[in-house]
Protein backbone atom coordinates (compact mmCIF):
# COMPACT_ATOMS: atom_id res chain seq x y z
CA UNK A 1 0.00 0.00 0.00
CA UNK A 2 1.36 3.73 -1.09
CA UNK A 3 -0.07 6.53 0.87
CA UNK A 4 0.04 10.32 0.27
CA UNK A 5 -0.05 13.03 2.72
CA UNK A 6 -0.33 16.45 2.61
CA UNK A 7 0.15 18.82 5.76
CA UNK A 8 -0.94 22.40 6.24
CA UNK A 9 -0.19 24.20 9.46
CA UNK A 10 -3.31 26.47 10.29
CA UNK A 11 -5.49 23.33 11.17
CA UNK A 12 -2.67 21.91 13.64
CA UNK A 13 -3.94 21.78 17.17
CA UNK A 14 -3.16 24.63 19.06
CA UNK A 15 -2.06 26.77 15.91
CA UNK A 16 -4.03 30.26 16.32
CA UNK A 17 -1.85 33.29 14.69
CA UNK A 18 -0.10 33.50 11.27
CA UNK A 19 3.44 34.46 13.32
CA UNK A 20 3.10 31.02 14.29
CA UNK A 21 3.15 29.61 11.09
CA UNK A 22 6.39 31.32 9.68
CA UNK A 23 9.58 29.99 9.72
CA UNK A 24 12.16 31.80 10.93
CA UNK A 25 9.38 33.43 13.96
CA UNK A 26 10.23 32.37 17.16
CA UNK A 27 6.38 31.32 18.03
CA UNK A 28 6.98 28.86 14.80
CA UNK A 29 8.97 26.41 16.85
CA UNK A 30 6.37 24.78 18.68
CA UNK A 31 3.63 25.12 15.72
CA UNK A 32 6.70 23.11 13.47
CA UNK A 33 7.03 20.51 16.34
CA UNK A 34 2.95 19.82 16.88
CA UNK A 35 2.74 19.57 12.52
CA UNK A 36 5.56 16.88 12.83
CA UNK A 37 3.84 15.06 15.71
CA UNK A 38 0.56 15.00 13.84
CA UNK A 39 2.03 13.87 10.61
CA UNK A 40 4.30 11.09 12.71
CA UNK A 41 0.44 10.06 14.04
CA UNK A 42 -0.62 9.62 10.55
CA UNK A 43 2.69 7.98 9.30
CA UNK A 44 2.58 5.10 12.11
CA UNK A 45 -1.31 4.68 11.45
CA UNK A 46 -0.37 4.13 7.78
CA UNK A 47 2.49 1.74 8.29
CA UNK A 48 0.50 -0.49 10.92
CA UNK A 49 -2.11 -0.61 8.35
CA UNK A 50 0.22 -2.42 6.22
CA UNK A 51 1.92 0.96 4.17
CA UNK A 52 4.69 0.25 2.35
CA UNK A 53 5.57 4.00 0.71
CA UNK A 54 4.34 7.15 2.15
CA UNK A 55 5.15 10.29 0.47
CA UNK A 56 4.79 13.56 2.73
CA UNK A 57 4.46 17.08 1.29
CA UNK A 58 4.85 20.01 3.91
CA UNK A 59 2.58 22.21 2.19
CA UNK A 60 2.68 25.47 3.88
CA UNK A 61 4.22 28.58 2.95
CA UNK A 62 7.95 27.88 3.36
CA UNK A 63 6.88 23.77 2.43
CA UNK A 64 10.20 23.15 5.09
CA UNK A 65 8.16 23.40 8.39
CA UNK A 66 8.03 19.34 9.66
CA UNK A 67 11.25 18.08 11.12
CA UNK A 68 11.98 15.13 8.64
CA UNK A 69 14.37 13.78 11.19
CA UNK A 70 11.99 12.42 12.96
CA UNK A 71 9.14 10.58 10.90
CA UNK A 72 9.77 7.05 10.46
CA UNK A 73 11.76 5.05 8.22
CA UNK A 74 9.49 4.22 5.02
CA UNK A 75 8.14 7.73 4.44
CA UNK A 76 9.77 10.33 2.26
CA UNK A 77 9.37 14.21 1.94
CA UNK A 78 8.59 16.62 -0.57
CA UNK A 79 9.89 20.52 0.61
CA UNK A 80 9.60 23.61 -1.14
CA UNK A 81 7.41 24.20 -4.01
CA UNK A 82 7.47 22.67 -7.54
CA UNK A 83 5.90 25.48 -8.88
CA UNK A 84 3.41 23.57 -10.69
CA UNK A 85 -0.29 23.65 -10.60
CA UNK A 86 -0.73 20.40 -8.27
CA UNK A 87 1.40 22.58 -5.83
CA UNK A 88 0.18 21.19 -2.16
CA UNK A 89 -0.32 18.19 -3.85
CA UNK A 90 2.64 18.08 -5.82
CA UNK A 91 4.15 14.60 -6.51
CA UNK A 92 0.92 12.63 -6.53
CA UNK A 93 -0.26 10.53 -9.31
CA UNK A 94 -2.27 6.92 -9.81
CA UNK A 95 0.26 4.94 -8.00
CA UNK A 96 -1.39 5.95 -4.82
CA UNK A 97 -3.70 3.78 -3.01
CA UNK A 98 -5.41 6.58 -0.41
CA UNK A 99 -4.73 10.29 0.16
CA UNK A 100 -4.31 11.99 4.07
CA UNK A 101 -4.99 15.65 5.06
CA UNK A 102 -3.52 16.94 8.41
CA UNK A 103 -3.70 20.43 9.60
CA UNK A 104 -6.22 21.73 6.90
CA UNK A 105 -8.21 24.86 7.81
CA UNK A 106 -11.47 26.24 6.87
CA UNK A 107 -12.03 28.44 3.43
CA UNK A 108 -11.56 31.80 2.95
CA UNK A 109 -15.32 33.33 4.02
CA UNK A 110 -16.07 31.03 7.12
CA UNK A 111 -15.66 31.61 10.95
CA UNK A 112 -14.38 28.14 11.52
CA UNK A 113 -10.20 29.14 11.67
CA UNK A 114 -9.10 32.73 12.67
CA UNK A 115 -6.36 31.67 9.48
CA UNK A 116 -9.00 30.74 7.69
CA UNK A 117 -7.82 31.05 3.98
CA UNK A 118 -8.42 29.65 0.70
CA UNK A 119 -5.16 29.44 -1.02
CA UNK A 120 -3.48 33.04 -1.29
CA UNK A 121 -4.97 34.82 1.78
CA UNK A 122 -3.42 38.78 0.41
CA UNK A 123 -5.43 38.52 -2.81
CA UNK A 124 -8.42 36.54 -2.69
CA UNK A 125 -11.69 36.74 -0.51
CA UNK A 126 -13.24 33.63 -1.39
CA UNK A 127 -12.83 30.72 -4.08
CA UNK A 128 -15.97 28.83 -5.39
CA UNK A 129 -16.68 26.01 -7.87
CA UNK A 130 -19.61 25.54 -9.02
CA UNK A 131 -21.22 28.58 -7.07
CA UNK A 132 -20.06 27.13 -3.20
CA UNK A 133 -17.18 28.59 -1.60
CA UNK A 134 -14.69 25.70 -1.64
CA UNK A 135 -11.60 25.19 0.77
CA UNK A 136 -8.18 24.32 0.02
CA UNK A 137 -9.42 20.77 1.43
CA UNK A 138 -11.85 20.11 -1.24
CA UNK A 139 -9.62 21.49 -4.55
CA UNK A 140 -6.56 19.19 -3.18
CA UNK A 141 -9.63 16.37 -3.09
CA UNK A 142 -10.35 17.09 -6.49
CA UNK A 143 -6.67 16.23 -7.54
CA UNK A 144 -6.47 13.54 -5.67
CA UNK A 145 -9.43 12.20 -7.35
CA UNK A 146 -8.55 13.50 -11.22
CA UNK A 147 -5.74 10.29 -10.51
CA UNK A 148 -8.44 8.30 -8.73
CA UNK A 149 -6.91 8.19 -5.15
CA UNK A 150 -9.72 8.04 -2.60
CA UNK A 151 -9.05 10.65 0.07
CA UNK A 152 -9.52 8.51 3.43
CA UNK A 153 -9.00 10.87 6.38
CA UNK A 154 -8.93 14.98 7.48
CA UNK A 155 -7.90 16.69 10.58
CA UNK A 156 -8.09 20.17 11.25
CA UNK A 157 -10.80 22.68 12.33
CA UNK A 158 -13.93 21.41 13.64
CA UNK A 159 -15.85 23.48 10.54
CA UNK A 160 -13.73 22.25 7.77
CA UNK A 161 -14.24 18.67 9.30
CA UNK A 162 -17.94 19.42 9.08
CA UNK A 163 -18.07 20.57 5.60
CA UNK A 164 -15.90 18.05 4.04
CA UNK A 165 -18.19 15.60 4.93
CA UNK A 166 -20.19 16.62 2.30
CA UNK A 167 -17.74 15.45 0.02
CA UNK A 168 -16.23 12.43 1.28
CA UNK A 169 -19.02 11.23 3.44
CA UNK A 170 -17.37 7.99 4.48
CA UNK A 171 -14.03 9.27 5.19
CA UNK A 172 -12.65 9.96 8.87
CA UNK A 173 -12.25 13.18 10.57
CA UNK A 174 -10.53 14.76 13.64
CA UNK A 175 -11.39 18.21 14.79
CA UNK A 176 -8.42 19.32 16.50
CA UNK A 177 -10.01 22.34 16.73
CA UNK A 178 -12.65 24.97 16.62
CA UNK A 179 -12.34 28.26 16.02
CA UNK A 180 -14.35 31.21 17.05
CA UNK A 181 -13.47 34.79 16.14
CA UNK A 182 -9.73 35.20 16.93
CA UNK A 183 -9.68 32.78 19.15
CA UNK A 184 -9.56 28.78 18.89
CA UNK A 185 -10.64 25.98 20.99
CA UNK A 186 -7.93 22.91 21.40
CA UNK A 187 -7.62 19.32 22.08
CA UNK A 188 -4.52 18.33 24.24
CA UNK A 189 -2.09 18.23 21.49
CA UNK A 190 -1.22 14.73 22.88
CA UNK A 191 -5.15 13.66 22.48
CA UNK A 192 -4.89 14.93 18.90
CA UNK A 193 -1.99 12.80 17.96
CA UNK A 194 -3.67 9.54 19.26
CA UNK A 195 -7.18 10.34 17.82
CA UNK A 196 -5.67 10.81 14.52
CA UNK A 197 -3.73 7.65 14.68
CA UNK A 198 -6.75 5.65 15.71
CA UNK A 199 -8.80 7.84 12.71
CA UNK A 200 -6.28 7.01 9.65
CA UNK A 201 -6.12 3.60 11.14
CA UNK A 202 -10.20 3.88 10.47
CA UNK A 203 -9.80 5.64 7.29
CA UNK A 204 -7.46 3.01 5.59
CA UNK A 205 -10.20 0.46 6.59
CA UNK A 206 -12.69 1.98 4.36
CA UNK A 207 -10.66 3.01 0.78
CA UNK A 208 -13.16 1.62 -0.90
CA UNK A 209 -16.22 4.12 0.14
CA UNK A 210 -14.03 7.39 0.39
CA UNK A 211 -13.96 7.65 -4.10
CA UNK A 212 -14.84 10.73 -4.83
CA UNK A 213 -17.23 11.73 -7.51
CA UNK A 214 -15.71 14.71 -9.59
CA UNK A 215 -18.06 17.07 -11.18
CA UNK A 216 -18.61 17.32 -15.27
CA UNK A 217 -17.10 20.85 -15.43
CA UNK A 218 -15.27 22.99 -13.03
CA UNK A 219 -17.01 27.03 -12.91
CA UNK A 220 -14.22 28.29 -10.67
CA UNK A 221 -14.68 32.13 -9.44
CA UNK A 222 -12.13 34.12 -7.54
CA UNK A 223 -13.45 37.11 -5.45
CA UNK A 224 -10.10 39.68 -5.13
CA UNK A 225 -9.31 42.00 -2.04
CA UNK A 226 -8.12 44.45 -4.75
CA UNK A 227 -10.39 45.13 -8.11
CA UNK A 228 -6.38 45.66 -9.76
CA UNK A 229 -6.17 41.89 -9.74
CA UNK A 230 -9.27 40.89 -10.58
CA UNK A 231 -8.57 42.95 -13.36
CA UNK A 232 -5.25 41.16 -14.43
CA UNK A 233 -6.82 37.55 -14.12
CA UNK A 234 -9.45 38.68 -16.50
CA UNK A 235 -6.86 38.34 -19.29
CA UNK A 236 -5.98 34.52 -18.54
CA UNK A 237 -7.71 33.37 -21.34
CA UNK A 238 -11.26 32.03 -21.08
CA UNK A 239 -11.83 34.30 -18.30
CA UNK A 240 -13.87 36.93 -17.36
CA UNK A 241 -14.67 39.56 -15.33
CA UNK A 242 -18.32 39.50 -13.71
CA UNK A 243 -17.59 42.46 -11.49
CA UNK A 244 -15.02 44.48 -10.45
CA UNK A 245 -13.29 42.09 -8.08
CA UNK A 246 -14.77 38.76 -9.42
CA UNK A 247 -13.59 36.85 -12.24
CA UNK A 248 -14.97 33.55 -13.64
CA UNK A 249 -13.12 30.54 -15.46
CA UNK A 250 -15.16 27.45 -17.00
CA UNK A 251 -12.55 24.05 -16.62
CA UNK A 252 -13.18 21.32 -18.48
CA UNK A 253 -11.88 19.31 -15.20
CA UNK A 254 -9.60 19.97 -12.43
CA UNK A 255 -6.32 20.01 -13.94
CA UNK A 256 -7.42 22.81 -16.33
CA UNK A 257 -8.52 24.89 -13.09
CA UNK A 258 -5.40 24.68 -11.16
CA UNK A 259 -3.32 25.64 -14.05
CA UNK A 260 -5.60 28.68 -14.36
CA UNK A 261 -5.91 29.28 -10.74
CA UNK A 262 -2.03 29.43 -10.84
CA UNK A 263 -1.61 32.37 -13.21
CA UNK A 264 -4.98 34.38 -12.19
CA UNK A 265 -3.45 34.51 -8.34
ZN1 LIG B 1 -1.02 26.87 5.22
Amino acid sequence: MKIYISVDIEGITGVTSWGETELGNSEHIWAANQMTKETIAACEAAIEMGAKEIVVKDAHDSARNIDISKLPMGTSVIRGWTSSPESMMAGIDESFDATIFIGYHSAAGHNGNPLAHTMDSQKAVYFKINGEIVSEFTINSFISAYYGVPVVFLSGDKMLCEKSKELVPNMETVAVKDGEGGATFNMHPNKACECIKNGVKEGLKKINECKIQSPEEFKLEIRFREHKDANRARYYPGAKLIDDHTVEYVARDIQDMITAKMFML
